[in-house]
Parts: C-alpha cells; structure tokens; sequence
C-alpha cells in the first residue's frame, strides 16, 4: 500500500507520543516510527549572514554552496505545499540570515497562501529586519523570533564579528509597534560572556510584551563548543528566581521546546530552551529543509537526504513524498547526548538554522 497519499494516520506508538494531539489531518508521510506527528517545518532559505556569530560558524567561515545548487523560490514553494498538504501547519524561516534573500517577501506571500497553514515564523539576526517588517507582515508573516545575545554593544561586536546592536534593539521594538506578541527574543548563554547579563535580560519583560528565551548553548562543527561554556538551565533559573522571586512555570504545550514562565507584573515572559540538559525529543514535530534542498530530521542527527536532485530529475509528487517518508520513518527516539553530539560530525549552525 503507499501510505503517501491521503490517508490518514491512526497512532499506533503511546511510549513516545503519549502526550501529542490527535490530528487526523497529518499523513502517514510525516509520522515517525515512535508515532510523533510532523506538522512544524523550518525552512533555511540561505547559507549566507550579515553577522558571523561565534556560537554559529567557524572564525575563517563557512564554504558557501554554489548558488545553482540552492532551491529557487519554485523549488521552495513545490517542496512545501508537498508538506502543508500533508499536514504541516507551521513553517518557520531562518538560514544563515533569512532577511538578506532579495526574494523574502515573495517567498512569505507564497507560502502564506497555502492552505493549511497557520503559522509562518521567521527567526533572524534583527540587523535588517526593521525596514522590512512592515511588508513582511503585509505579506503573511505571523510571528518571529530576534536573536540577541547581549545588551552591551560592545559585547555585541566581539561576539557577532560585526556592528549593528543598535540595529536589532530597534528591530525588537518596531515588532512590537505592529503588535507581534510576543516578540520572541533568542539568547543563547555562555559561561563568562553573557550568563551575568541574564537578570538585565529579564527586566526588559517588565514593562515590554517580549518572550526572552534563554537557549543552552550547543555543539555544532567549527563553533568551538566547550561544556565549561554551558550554562544549564537549572543555575540560569536559580539566578533569575533569586531577584524575580514571583518566577511561576505555565502549563507547556506537549510540542514545546521551552519551559515558559510569567512573573507577576511582568508583560512578557521568560522561557529556557533546555536541549543539552533536558532534551524534549519525545515531543518533537520538526522537520528541516537546508538552502542546498537537503532534508533532515534532526538538528543534532547527521543523515540527511537530497530533495533537490530527484525534483531536478522530475520526481513527481508521489515520488518526493515517499523520500520524505522513508526519511521520516528513520528518525531515532532522541539525540545522542550533549557529549556524543560534540564529537559527531554535523554541519555548522549557519548551515541548519538552529
Ligand atoms: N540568522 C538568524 C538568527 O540568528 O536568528 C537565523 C539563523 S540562527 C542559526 C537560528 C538560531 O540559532 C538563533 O537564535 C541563534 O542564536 C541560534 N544558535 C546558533 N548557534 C547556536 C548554538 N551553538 N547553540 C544554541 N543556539 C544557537
Ligand atoms: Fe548569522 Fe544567525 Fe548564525 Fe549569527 S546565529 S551567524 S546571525 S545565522
């Protein structure tokens, strides 16, 4: 029988995906062998940044794929109308830097007139995001995260390699003037370069409906990762409930990558995104398209399969998703550990878009 048409998936794994919603729209297509359905795909749309992050990419760079080799916008609206049809119904953009593609807007009015889908998400660096958030939203962009790691400018500019705080601090505050909420700010936390600034990030909830998501810092090839760089997230939240003693944790949603929590009087919240000490693979529904086309189940798992060739080879429909499936259907319980991961080959941040 091929599974890959319209059928519907009956759960039959409780261990894993006790606690997911049942969604009879979801296809065979992406459900894994654990039972976990795949309705949420990010979308890296380059492998190019106008930032050179350290935690991201090697000093020296990263090689860049030719550019005939990177999905066009067709190849990228085939590829994700094949997963919204088969239930997917959040797509995330990010890259390298996804505000620095000239086709973004298209690419965001496209893919937000698929059916199916509610959610289109953008992660970004926040440098060029300002200027082009007003259209972006005109053209279906219905929530996103800005990365920023420190509030001290300086900092800003050892850690990034280049200028431009200023730049992401007002990105943060025209998301807010169009009413995103909540605007989510990404922060990763290392050991003696920003963990003492965690307080200070905090206080910016108070009077701003921002999300401030602490995320654990991870090994990616050519980023340098160390565990003494680490901060786990129970130390990053003893330090925060020492000053913000109301810190109380919400009910998570079984998919959810962070812990959330409010503080009283507080307009925003404060999250940890725990994937080193604490990993929610159990609950995961993400699937990943790279700029080159390939595909990957997995952040931290190494294997990926082409989608581009066969589709430049003529696969039809049917065909693609069988790739898709197959792929799926291999994906491990969970990753291989923070220590096992650093030693595994995988390709840098940059190229993955987190
Ligand atoms: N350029 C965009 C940006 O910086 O938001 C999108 C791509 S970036 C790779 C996506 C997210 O991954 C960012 O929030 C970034 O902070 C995070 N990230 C990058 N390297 C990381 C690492 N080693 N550990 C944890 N998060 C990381
Ligand atoms: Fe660029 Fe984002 Fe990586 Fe920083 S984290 S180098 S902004 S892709």
């Amino acid at each position: 029988m091929n599974g890959y048409t319209s059928r519907t998936y009956v759960r039959s794994c409780s261990s894993l995906s006790e606690d997911q919603p049942k969604d009879n729209s979801v296809s065979d297509m992406l459900v894994d062998s654990f039972g976990r359905l795949h309705t949420y795909l990010r979308i890296s749309l380059t492998e190019r940044c106008n930032l050179r992050c350290q935690y991201c990419m090697p000093e020296d760079g990263v090689e860049l794929t030719p550019r005939p080799q990177l999905l066009t916008k067709a190849e990228i609206l085939r590829v994700a109308n094949l997963f919204v049809s088969g239930g997917v119904n959040k797509i995330r953009l990010t890259g390298g830097e996804p505000t620095v593609r000239k086709d973004i807007e298209d690419i965001c009015l496209e893919l937000s007139n698929l059916k199916g889908l509610r959610t289109l998400s953008m992660t970004t660096n926040g440098i060029a995001l300002a200027r082009k958030l007003p259209k972006l939203k005109e053209c279906g962009l219905t929530s996103v995260n800005i990365s920023l790691d420190t509030l001290i400018p300086a900092k800003f500019e050892l850690l990034t390699r280049r200028r431009g705080h200023e730049k992401v601090m007002d990105s943060i505050n025209a998301a807010i003037d169009l009413g995103f909420n909540p605007v989510k700010v990404n922060c990763v936390v290392m050991r003696g370069f920003n963990d003492d600034e965690i307080c200070d990030f905090v206080e910016l909830t108070r009077e701003k409906p921002i999300n401030i998501r602490f995320i654990e810092f991870m090994p990616f090839d050519g980023n340098v990762w160390n565990v003494k760089k680490l901060v786990p997230y129970t130390e990053m939240m003893d330090t925060v409930v020492k000053r913000f003693t109301s810190l109380k944790r919400l009910q998570d949603h079984p998919t959810d990558t962070a812990k959330n929590f409010t503080i009283d009087g507080h307009q925003g919240r404060v999250s940890f995104i725990t994937s080193m000490t604490e990993h929610f693979c159990a609950g995961c529904n993400r699937l990943r398209l790279l700029a080159d086309g390939n595909f990957k189940v997995c952040l931290f798992g190494p294997s990926e399969v082409s989608l581009r060739d066969p589709l430049r080879n003529g696969a039809d429909d049917r065909e693609l998703r069988e790739i898709i499936g197959a792929a799926v259907k291999k994906k491990k319980a969970s990753h291989a550990g923070m220590f096992d991961i650093a030693k595994t080959a995988n390709r840098p941040m940059i190229h993955i878009g987190g």
